[in-house]
């Protein structure tokens, strides 16, 4: 399961993954169960399909008006008595929150989930200076303790199964050997974070909305781990990307009440918490963090990616992510949503592939993220920028010209159906490449589709 320390292509991570065919099957069984679930919750919502566009229509008219927020943002938070920090990248962000850190020598600090520290590689960096990080969210610290980043943005880790969380807390926290049973990990981590929380120096956490006329921050979580973060020790930190303002209360009551629905199908996150400014005699800090952002917004179709909201939703009903597991994306945000703001980082230039097209994830959006769209132009760059993965770059021109032409197209299908119908299948696997690898090829049509229409439909 270390497939996230290689630099192999998606298709190649994925075979990893594959070749636990259970471990497979229970993990698209899982997240479907999710997406059944957020189904449910959506369909008991009459208004649901206008919550959805609200949503869409909030998140575009901020990022629209992104500067003249972000100003009024910072002035009441600082009104609020909040200090604010203006980060560019994922160094400068690291940067200051060590700075800050180091004024307090904080030694021990308690973070809850929050997928832009993993974005700017906060924690080993903090480590690095000798400060220990402690992940609060039960998923989190699941992965943490098992040295690896999270495969879910909201399920951190669910490719485990329950035997290897009670083998992993046997070895880490000294639980029963051989305990699997869900309820007694949960109060034994609960009282080795219990434990974490108190002997901290300073809490930090990501920042689900931050809304521009409270000078406030909303942070969910279902444990309630970001509150005893923010609330036990005097230091607080919270690491913000811009593209999570939003304008008042109004908006933010619009988006919690899709968030957890379309996550798991709850009917909104247990701890949805709003913080104005710092506790009596404490500090609060909020980093704002632009990495990458600003350019993304210039582009009018990869700017509509921005209004994501974290909730997970189109992992759990992704055909491809269910089946390949959140360690095949190379990008810490897999499924859908890691495609369209992670194929950028992807050096292999594989991801934009790890996707059917299908369309799965745009209708399940709370916020009309056209993902699939994005998808498909993000192949399109690659292909502009001269970087098709291996192989494609040969074909894919050859593709592109028979499809063009109805005669090349109707010659190659017909050479396809009869090898298909009189070839071994052994000699005609190697050429449906990694796609055939999990698959029996297609029985052979008795006819060609245009044939079938001309006799069925053409009258
Ligand atoms: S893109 Fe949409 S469905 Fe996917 S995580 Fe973001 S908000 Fe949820």
């Amino acid at each position: 399961m270390s497939q996230a320390q290689t630099s192999a292509g998606h298709a190649d991570k994925a075979d990893i993954f594959c070749k636990d065919e259970a471990r497979v099957d229970w993990h698209s069984k899982a997240l479907w169960l999710l997406r059944q679930k957020r189904d449910r919750a959506a369909a008991a919502v009459p208004e649901w399909e206008e919550l959805r566009t609200l949503g869409s229509e909030i998140k575009l008219h901020t990022l629209t008006h992104l500067p003249q927020y972000l100003e009024q943002f910072e002035a009441n938070c600082q009104k609020n008595g909040i200090i604010v920090h203006w980060a560019k990248d994922g160094d400068e962000h690291n940067r200051i929150v060590h700075e800050i850190l180091s004024q307090h020598q904080v030694k021990k600090l308690v973070k809850s989930k929050s997928m832009l520290t993993e974005e700017c590689h906060l924690n080993p960096y903090l480590e690095s200076k000798g400060i220990e990080v402690i992940d609060t969210d039960l998923g989190e610290r699941i992965i943490q303790l098992n040295k690896q980043p999270p495969s879910h943005i909201v399920v951190p880790a669910i490719h485990l199964k329950k035997e290897e969380v009670g083998q992993l807390f046997h070895e880490k926290i000294g639980t029963e050997a051989g305990a699997s049973d869900p309820t007694y990990l949960t109060r034994a981590a609960r009282a080795h974070l219990r434990e974490q929380f108190l002997t901290a120096d300073a809490g930090m956490t990501g920042v689900n909305m931050g809304i521009a006329e409270e000078g406030a921050i909303v942070v969910c979580t279902n444990e309630g781990n970001a509150d005893m973060g923010c609330n036990l020790p005097k230091l607080t930190l919270h690491s913000m990307g811009i593209d999570k303002l939003i304008p008042n209360k109004a908006a933010a009551s619009v988006l919690l009440r899709t968030l957890a629905r379309n996550a798991i199908g709850q009917l909104i996150t247990t701890y949805s918490s709003f913080y104005h400014g710092p506790k009596p005699g404490g500090e609060m800090h909020i980093i704002i963090v632009d990495n990458g952002r600003s350019e993304m917004l210039q582009d009018k179709l990869l700017a509509e990616s921005l209004k994501c909201i974290r909730c997970g939703g189109c992992m759990n009903t992704c055909p491809v992510y269910r089946r390949s597991g959140g360690y095949s994306y190379n990008y810490f945000i897999p499924g859908p949503i890691g495609i369209a703001v992670g194929s950028k980082h992807d050096d292999t230039n594989t991801i934009p592939w790890a996707c059917t097209l299908c369309g799965s994830c745009t209708y399940v959006c709370p916020t009309k993220v056209p993902l699939h769209n994005i998808i498909a132009y993000q192949r399109r760059l690659k292909a502009e920028a001269g970087k098709l993965p291996y192989g494609k770059a040969g074909y894919m021109p050859m593709v592109g010209k028979v499809m063009s032409s109805p005669t090349l197209l109707n010659c190659a299908m017909s050479v396809a159906r009869f090898s298909l119908r009189y070839l071994p299948g052994s000699l005609l696997k190697p050429f449906a490449g990694a796609w055939g690898k999990y698959r029996e090829l297609p029985k052979a049509p008795a006819s060609s589709f245009e044939a079938w229409y001309k006799k069925n439909r053409s009258k």
